[in-house]
């Protein structure tokens, strides 16, 4: 019996350590099992031709509100091509609501409900034999159900070669489960954290080193939910400080300990991500979705781990929470606009399946698309169109804010018009961006210096001209590129390179100083490295004003992304 287990990813880039787990507990029962793993980007077609083309006698998938839609239409196309393939689906997608969109499809055979790793093994071991289950064993597929001890399940990672996961994330469990239970998070309905031994852990986290994923993403659900535990692994990866390899964890803020913030301190620059979510700054909205209120000790403990400066950090909200109307969202926004992490992440909620909060969508009114992802379209604090605003906002943030290379000109911007609360400076941004059509096309990265410049001029007029320096210098040290968009070039291609080479020989000395690699490079190779230019920034950009800045294209910083800046020949 030909098996395959079939994960459609939602990027290239992602991989499903499911279909593994399933494969290797599989396995571990004597059944041999095909892995195939496609992305949404691939189109239905050619996904179905990978599936048909292995003459499979079961087809199982693993179904997420990202891929559904395409199982839906999967499933449909098999069977037609092949009436006699058996077709199973599970996944997060399929274990509530009977099934959820597959619930009653002609064309699966079998869902199964919860975790999978004891369900599929049996089912396939009935197939095998020419049976099918009886009345009472496929409500037990179907029911949701977990596996209490993780440890007697064989480890996924063995199918993760050496060099196999180039440029894709790795993804690595050490927990199931959640400690808390936010009405509308899908991890709490498992109760309770269950966890894998360290020891496994350890072993896995070599595997995946040396599977060539330059990041690791820990899908714990709350990283930080047992002290020592977190410790032990943070220890344990500063074997890998040198593998070119960053580890992402996501962590709930308001319970990091004294120490673990401490062991943070100690990771050294890039090794390290952070993902926190705060979703809301009102209690009586946090309070509302079971979720804990300690905003307070949140904040304090985020502007801790910025202020380190080796951690990215990546900060999470989410727009139509109960409670939560347009001006209260305001508050939310502002305040964590405010921190300035790296990343700030403005989701819009959810109703997944299985949550409570799905489960009490009329109690607040909520309106949402009946299909993946289930999002809100409003609900009694929020009305459809606020929401659409919303929309724009993210999509500005997105565009502007989390590309990270605009962080001096913006933060310069809201210095001067420290009047303008941020939350409405995105506002008139994204009013302003949605009349011009620049949300209804994909913008450039290099084209959104002069959209906001423009933007600028025409609503913020008494701006002075100093952000065009603010963003010269945003550009070098983001782009690395010293060909700058024309409206804030001060000269030509070729005397810019004159000028370069001349700043770069006055100040050769004081370079080598500063960066003693420069020692041993020809002068060419030096001015492909290294660009010198004058600027006169304003002083409130928190930058030396009047100074002439090195940035080193050769030398990245692994937390910003950002080149290397030096002053030079200090004049203030
Ligand atoms: S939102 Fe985070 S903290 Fe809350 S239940 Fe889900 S995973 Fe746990």
């Amino acid at each position: 019996m030909k098996t395959l287990l079939v994960a459609v990813n939602s990027q290239y880039v992602h991989t499903n350590l499911a279909v593994l787990y399933l494969k290797a507990a599989s396995s571990k029962a004597g059944i041999d099992v095909k892995v195939l793993q496609f992305s949404v980007n691939e189109g239905l077609k050619q996904i179905f031709g990978g599936i048909v083309r292995e003459k499979p006698d079961v087809v199982a998938f693993s179904c997420y509100v990202w891929n559904i839609e395409y199982v839906v239409k999967l499933i449909e196309d098999i069977k037609k091509a092949d009436s006699g393939i058996v077709v199973i689906a599970g996944g997060p997608e399929i274990s509530f609501d009977n099934g959820g969109l597959l619930s009653g499809h002609a064309g699966v055979d079998f869902l199964i409900g919860g975790e999978g790793e004891e369900k599929l093994p049996f089912l396939l071991k009935l197939l095998m034999e020419g049976k099918r289950p009886d009345k009472n064993e496929n409500e037990w597929l179907m029911g949701y159900s977990v596996i209490e001890d993780l440890n007697q399940l064989p480890s996924p990672y063995l199918y993760i070669y050496k060099g196999s996961l180039k440029h894709k994330i790795a993804y690595l469990e050490t927990t199931r489960g959640c400690p808390f239970h936010c009405a509308f998070c899908i991890s709490s309905v498992s109760g309770g954290v269950r966890t894998f031994n360290p020891e496994r852990v350890y072993r896995a986290l070599e595997e995946l080193v040396e599977s060539g994923s330059e990041v690791i993403k820990f899908v714990d659900r709350t990283f930080n939910a047992n002290e020592k535990r977190v410790l032990d692994i943070l220890n344990h990866i500063l074997k890998f400080s040198q593998k070119r390899v960053v580890f992402h964890f996501e962590i709930a803020p308001e319970i990091l300990t004294e120490k673990t913030i401490l062991k943070l301190a100690d990771m050294p620059p890039g090794l390290v991500q952070i993902e926190a979510g705060i979703q809301s700054i009102h209690d009586e909205t946090l309070g509302e979705v079971e979720r804990f209120s300690r905003v307070d000790i949140a904040f304090t403990n985020l502007q801790r781990i910025l202020s380190m400066g080796n951690i990215h950090l990546h900060v999470d909200l989410i727009a139509g929470l109960p409670f939560e109307t347009y001006p209260r969202f305001k508050e939310s926004f502002n305040r964590v606009y405010g921190l300035f992490t790296h990343h700030f992440q403005l989701g819009f909620l959810k109703l997944l399946r299985g949550t409570a909060l799905r489960e009490k969508s009329e109690h607040y009114g909520y309106r949402y698309r009946n299909y993946p992802p289930y999002e809100i379209i409003s609900n009694r604090c929020l009305s459809a169109n606020e929401v659409l605003v919303l929309k724009d906002i993210e999509a500005c943030l997105d565009l502007f804010y989390n590309s990270g290379r605009i962080v001096i000109t913006l933060k310069w911007i809201h210095y001067m018009l420290s009047g303008i609360e941020y939350f409405d400076f995105y506002e008139k941004l994204a009013y302003w961006m949605r009349t011009n059509g620049y949300l209804d096309k994909p913008v450039k990265v290099s084209d959104l210096y002069e959209i906001l410049h423009i933007f600028i001029k025409k609503n913020f007029p008494v701006l002075p001209e100093g952000i065009i320096e603010c963003m010269r210098f945003d550009y070098l040290r983001s782009m690395k590129n010293p060909s700058i968009p024309a409206f804030m070039r001060k000269e030509e291609d070729a005397a810019r390179k004159r000028r370069n080479k001349k700043k770069v020989i006055e100040y050769r000395t004081e370079l080598e100083q500063v960066l003693p690699r420069l020692k041993k490079i020809p002068m060419n190779d030096i001015l492909h490295q290294i660009y010198v230019t004058t600027f006169k920034l304003p002083r409130e950009a928190g930058i030396p004003a009047d100074s002439d800045i090195a940035f080193d294209f050769g030398d990245i910083c692994p937390v910003t992304g950002f080149s290397g800046t030096y002053q030079l020949g200090a004049k203030t």
